[in-house]
Order: structure tokens, then sequence, then C-alpha cells
């Protein structure tokens, strides 16, 4: 069935929800449409039922306000619904969604892609070992569920989710053996210029690690997992120190634990855009590869508008800021008059975006991080190809992403490259001599999301299918 919308805004993080509302504020009507129950993205994803009377983090506080404006609003918040398809068309874009089990289809004048960032998490032996969760991911266990990764965790991975991480779980009342991160005290002061601009979220990561300091919970600066260790369950990691460039060096120590919190940054996720048209191109203080936009979240095509985390790291005050002046591009472009608003609007963005693009520059990837990466590590978890296997694959003349995917199924199984893709692609580029500018994604296919067949199908009565007539012999 077709519905029709002003705009279509897809993901309703606080960039997605935010261009929502600012568009709906010039009198149009608006979609919002997220796979999440609730308004609020990743950062301010809301409790699920079962722990609502647990105390309000700032994350709660956020969100909430943001979902109380959403739900006082003329938008339309679809939830539980996957964009599987994007189609532009005459006057608009066509999405093809998913939601309670049947494909819909929704006719925009005006598309906003807020579709936010993933995880990377450098591949090192023993991380499909259960009881290792991304370091971002775990955040969705505290915020939905309160449920800790285990008793005795060790907390890895660079920029400061890794004391987030560690802090929450001591608030939750979860023991952290110790935080390991590859950056060092410098590294962190040389951020100091670009922190000052938000001094309440200076002193914020500042609580964090002095919490952890002051509660003897070890902090290896430099350093590095090297290993997971655990068959069924982890059981320690082991961890050496970094060179400057995040080589492994020195002796390997280990530590015992339950659990393991990983990862190394994040990056934009371009499939939406790149299946609505965009260009990409590579930005590695931004993240990785970002699809093209102009000045308030504009593109190259008239009724496409990008926002927030999907269009390069710069972290949820400036995604908050970017998707309100996506929404006034979108709604400039169907006869509004934003011009004002969006010129008071970017100085704040611009600021905002200072403190996120520093906090993204700490995740930056050194050339010893691939390093850690052993021939024998698992590097596809769907297809189980080890690094060993991908390597050979390269060897053998499969120069780009798209020749590795066709060749050996890696980013095609159900987690389409989530995880496997930014490593797939450093890992060419270094074999064929290259930077990871000259490896871009593969090319993106339609579903967007898993879809099931029979969604696709809809109903229809065996009877009525039409059975061609034998042929005559
Ligand atoms: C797992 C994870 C946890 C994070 N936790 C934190 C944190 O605790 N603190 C912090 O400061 N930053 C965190 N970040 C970074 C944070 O996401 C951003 O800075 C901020 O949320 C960006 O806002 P956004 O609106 O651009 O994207 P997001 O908040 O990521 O929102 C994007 C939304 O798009 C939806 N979406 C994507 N594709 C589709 C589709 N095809 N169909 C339907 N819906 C779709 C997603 O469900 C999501 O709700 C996290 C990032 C990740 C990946």
């Amino acid at each position: 069935m077709m519905h029709n919308s002003d705009v279509a805004v897809i993901g309703a993080g606080p960039a997605g929800a935010n261009a929502a509302l600012a568009a709906a504020r010039h009198g149009f009507s608006v979609t919002l449409i997220d796979e999440q129950p609730r308004v609020g993205g990743q950062v301010w994803r809301a409790k699920s039922a079962a722990i609502l009377e647990a105390p309000a983090t700032p994350e709660t506080v956020a969100g909430n306000r943001l979902r109380q404006e959403v739900d006082e609003s003329s938008v339309t918040h679809l939830s539980e619904a996957r964009v599987w398809q994007i189609e532009r068309c005459e006057g608009g874009a066509n999405l093809y969604l998913l939601r309670q089990g049947r494909s819909d289809v929704l006719h925009a004048r005006a598309l906003i892609i807020a579709t936010g960032a993933r995880e990377f998490v450098q591949p090192v032996p023993g991380w499909t070992t259960p009881g290792v969760l991304g370091l971002a991911g775990a955040t969705a266990l505290f915020k939905q569920e309160l449920v800790l990764p285990g008793k005795r965790t060790v907390v890895s991975g660079t920029g400061p989710l890794v004391f987030y991480v560690a802090s929450e779980i001591r608030r939750l009342g979860g023991e952290v053996a110790a935080v390991i991160t590859p950056n060092s005290r410098g590294d962190w002061l040389r951020c100091l210029p670009a922190m000052a601009s938000r001094p309440d979220l200076l002193l914020r990561g500042g609580r964090w690690i002095a919490d952890l300091v002051l509660s003897g919970v070890p902090i290896y600066w430099r350093h590095a997992v090297t290993r997971v260790e655990g068959e069924t369950q982890v059981t320690g990691v082991e961890f050496r120190k970094l060179t400057a460039d995040w080589s492994p060096t020195g002796a390997v120590r280990r530590i015992e634990g339950d659990s393991l919190c990983l990862g190394n940054g994040l990056t934009p996720t371009t499939e939406a855009a790149q299946l609505a048209g965009l260009g990409l191109e590579h930005s590695p203080r931004l993240g990785g590869w970002i699809p093209l936009h102009g000045v308030d979240g504009t593109t190259d095509i008239a009724s496409i508008f990008l926002c927030g985390d999907g269009t390069g790291i710069r972290g949820s005050t400036a995604a908050e800021v970017h998707g309100r002046l996506a929404g006034l591009s979108a709604a400039e472009h169907l006869g509004a008059d934003t011009k004002g608003e969006r010129d008071r609007l970017r100085a704040v963005y611009e600021r905002a975006a200072r403190f996120g693009t520093a906090m993204t520059g700490l995740s930056l990837p050194r050339a010893g991080l691939a390093r850690l990466t052993t021939d024998e590590t698992i590097v596809c978890r769907c297809e189980s190809l080890s690094r060993a296997d991908i390597v050979a694959e390269i060897s053998s003349g499969a120069g780009s992403t798209n020749a590795v995917k066709s060749g050996l199924r890696a980013g095609m199984g159900p987690c389409g490259g989530k995880f496997c893709q930014t490593a797939v692609s450093r890992m060419i580029a270094e074999a064929e001599g290259g930077g990871e500018a000259d490896v871009p994604p593969p090319t993106p296919r339609p579903p967007l999301r898993p879809v099931p067949v029979e969604a696709l199908a809809g109903d229809f009565n065996y009877s009525d299918l039409p059975i061609p007539k034998p042929a005559p012999l």
C-alpha cells in the first residue's frame, strides 16, 4: 500500500528526530521512521518497560525530552519500521518499509537520511568468544535493559566511550578489571583546546576518569588487548603496550575477567545515502567514508538531505543541531523561508562539531592497529573467514571490496558487512600499497535490512496463481 508524506525521515536519533520536528514546525506533514521501538537513537535509547523506575541518567533526561516533543508534535512516528529500499522517483523518493510483518511504500517529496553510525572493532584472536561485546554496543545494554556485560569486565578501546562504559559498569554495581586504551595521556591533552568549547562535557569526562582512578581501577594507557582467552566464555585477556603507531610491543601481560567490552571508534553508516544515489568521499577525521553533502545537510539531489553521525562522527550534540538544519533545508526545498533560522543555528553547530570531531580524532586508526589481527583471527564472523582467507583472496586478484564480497561472501551475511567491512577495506589498502581512500565500500544492494520473503509476497490465495497450460507434446 502506498502512503504519502511531504517529508520522510529515516532514523529517530538526535539528528533525525530534530530534523522531523523542524520541518513539521513549518507546517509540513512529516513521517519519522525508525526500527527501534522509541525515539532517541543510540545515545538516548529509551529504557525498556521493565526498568522504567531506574534512576534517570543525563541520557534518559535528554531522550525523554525529545520523545515528549515528538509525541506533542504533528510528526507521525513509525516505530519498529525498517527501511529496506529507497527509490528516487518523480517529485521525491519512495521508501520501502517493513513493519508488523508487512512491506509498505511511503512516497515523500523530501527525504532526510539520519541513519547514524556503527561501531568498528579491530578483530583480535578470540574476539568472537561469548562474553565479548562492542564498546558502544554495551551502552545499549545499560540504557535499555540495565544489564551488565558480566561480573568482572575488561573495558578496552579508544576515545571517551571507554571511560563512559567503565564508569557506568561501576555505577551499576559491576566490577571493572581494567581499562585498556590505545590512547595516551598526551593524545587527550592535545584535545583540551577543542574540549574547552564544552566545559560541561569536559567535566563529565573528568568525573568518569576520577571515579576509576579513586576506586583503584588500573588504567593502561597506550595499550591494547591482543588476545581473548576462553573457549566457550571469556576467562581473561592478553594485552600489550603499543608503539606510537599502535603496533604491539614488549611483554604480553594478562588479566582475568568474564567479559570484555571492545571498540575502536565509530564509522558513519552510508548505505541508505548510497542507495539514494549519493556519492562518497573519504574523511578519516570524520570516521571514514561519508556521503557527499553540502551546507545544512543539502546534497546534489535537491529532494534528499542528510544529517547526524551518518555524515561524519561529530557526536550527539552536533547531531541535534545538524538535524534541525537539515529539517529546515527540507522545509526550504518545499517552499518555506528558513534562511534566518539556519543562519542563527550554524554557529551553534560549528561549536558542537568542533568538540565531537576532536573526540573522533582519538579513534583515528594508526598503521599498527591492523597488526592486532593475526592470520588466524576471524575477520568476517558471519561467514567464519579468517584474515588469512581474505588475504589469499586479495592476492588472487580481488582488489576491491566488491571483489572480496563476491568471491568470499564477506559482508553478505546477516550483519551486512557491519562488523567486517572496515577491516576488509584496510586489508585491501595494505595489500595493494594504497590508502583507505583508494578502497571504497561495496556497492549497497537492497534489502538494507533483512526482509522475510513472505512480507514481500503479501497475502495471496494459491488457487489464484496462474498455472500455465502444459506445453503441447
Ligand atoms: C551502538 C552505539 C552506541 C552509542 N552510544 C553512545 C553513547 O552512549 N554516548 C554517546 O555520546 N554517543 C554514543 N554513540 C554515538 C551516537 O550514536 C551519536 O553521536 C548520536 O547518537 C548520533 O545521532 P544520530 O541521530 O546521527 O544517529 P543515531 O542516534 O545512531 O540514530 C540513527 C537511528 O537510525 C535508525 N536507523 C538506521 N537505519 C535504519 C533503517 N534502515 N530503517 C529504520 N531505522 C534505521 C537507527 O535505529 C537509529 O535509531 C553510540 C553509537 C553507537 C553506534
